[in-house]
């Protein structure tokens, strides 16, 4: 494409909230084959409420508050929220520990607590029956967190993210575009499947640590994919510079917006559907 070409074509992607750095994005968005996208603010909304709670109500989300009022994670504004709406005491705890991509640990008054996936039930005891709960509860796309306390599961916190509503249509028309479309996420295998299967996601690759993600994109180009990434987390930003075009949601954090190739102003995954028409026009127009 001419260097015109490439202007008009940055130009009018931006006008309808979609910022491309440069004419070589826009050149290797015309060339992609697979789109990968992490799951939670990226096809879901990001606001995730809590839904159930197994075990002693009113213990098992005052222990978990407790803990994660000194977390940043989606799913602690969740529980803290909760908490705060039931008016619940939270206590200061000592000794916090965040568990990248697991969930956080302290000590709440003089003993062990802990939040978080099933990654850490290592060694504390959990009756069957929750287990079978927990099943149930991720069955339904519910995030399950594990609360622990002295070496024993006494709850369980489902928390519910939906998705956007426009991720489904933009899954649709890049699916009709001949992509492949990959979430990625740290979340459980069964609550992705389940959102996935919501918003017609054709692969999912689950149950990642944060600082395995941008090995998954990796893994996606040696089969020979070109391979576009879609983040908003501090977590993605390996991913979005390892893919072939890295975009990152507007409401992202600095470091995924730094990282991206593209920007979606209005958080909104129709934009990746608009950069990829443009991109085609741009680059057929001259042949
Ligand atoms: P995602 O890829 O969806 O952004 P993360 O990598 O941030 O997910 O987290 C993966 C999983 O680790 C979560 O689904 C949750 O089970 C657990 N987790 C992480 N941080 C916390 C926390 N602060 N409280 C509870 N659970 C957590
Ligand atoms: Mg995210």
């Amino acid at each position: 494409a001419t260097p015109t070409a490439l202007m008009v074509g940055t130009a009018r992607s931006a006008k309808m909230g979609v910022l491309i750095k440069n004419g070589e994005v826009l050149q290797e968005v015309s060339d992609l084959d697979t789109v990968v996208f992490d799951k939670t603010g990226t096809i879901t909304v990001g606001k995730p409420e809590v839904t159930d709670i197994v075990g002693d109500q009113k213990q098992v989300l005052a222990v978990a508050a407790s803990l994660e009022e000194s977390s940043e994670h989606p799913l602690a504004a969740a529980i803290v929220k909760k908490a705060e709406s039931e008016k619940l005491t939270i206590e200061k705890v000592k000794e916090f520990e965040a568990i990248e991509g697991k969930g956080v640990k302290a000590n709440y008054n003089g003993q062990i607590a802990f939040v978080g996936s099933s990654r850490l039930l290592a060694d504390v005891n959990i009756s069957q029956e929750m287990m079978n709960q927990a099943d149930e509860l991720q069955n339904q796309a519910k995030t399950v967190v594990y609360v622990g306390l002295n070496g024993e599961v006494i709850g369980l916190i489902a928390i519910q993210d939906m998705p956007k509503p426009s991720s489904k249509q933009a899954i649709t028309e890049l699916k009709e575009r001949g992509l492949k479309t990959v979430m990625l996420t740290g979340d459980n295998e069964k609550v992705a499947q389940a959102i996935a299967n919501d918003v017609g996601i054709d692969q999912v690759i689950a149950g990642v640590l944060p600082n395995e993600k941008a090995m998954h994109i990796k893994k996606l180009q040696d089969q020979g994919d070109k391979v576009a990434f879609v983040g908003d987390g501090i977590n993605d930003a390996p991913a979005l510079s390892t893919a072939d075009v890295g975009i990152a949601m507007g409401s992202g954090t600095d470091i995924a917006i730094d990282s991206g190739g593209i920007v979606l102003v209005q958080n909104d995954l129709r934009g990746v559907v608009r950069a990829l028409d443009i991109s085609k026009k741009t680059f057929n127009r001259i042949k």
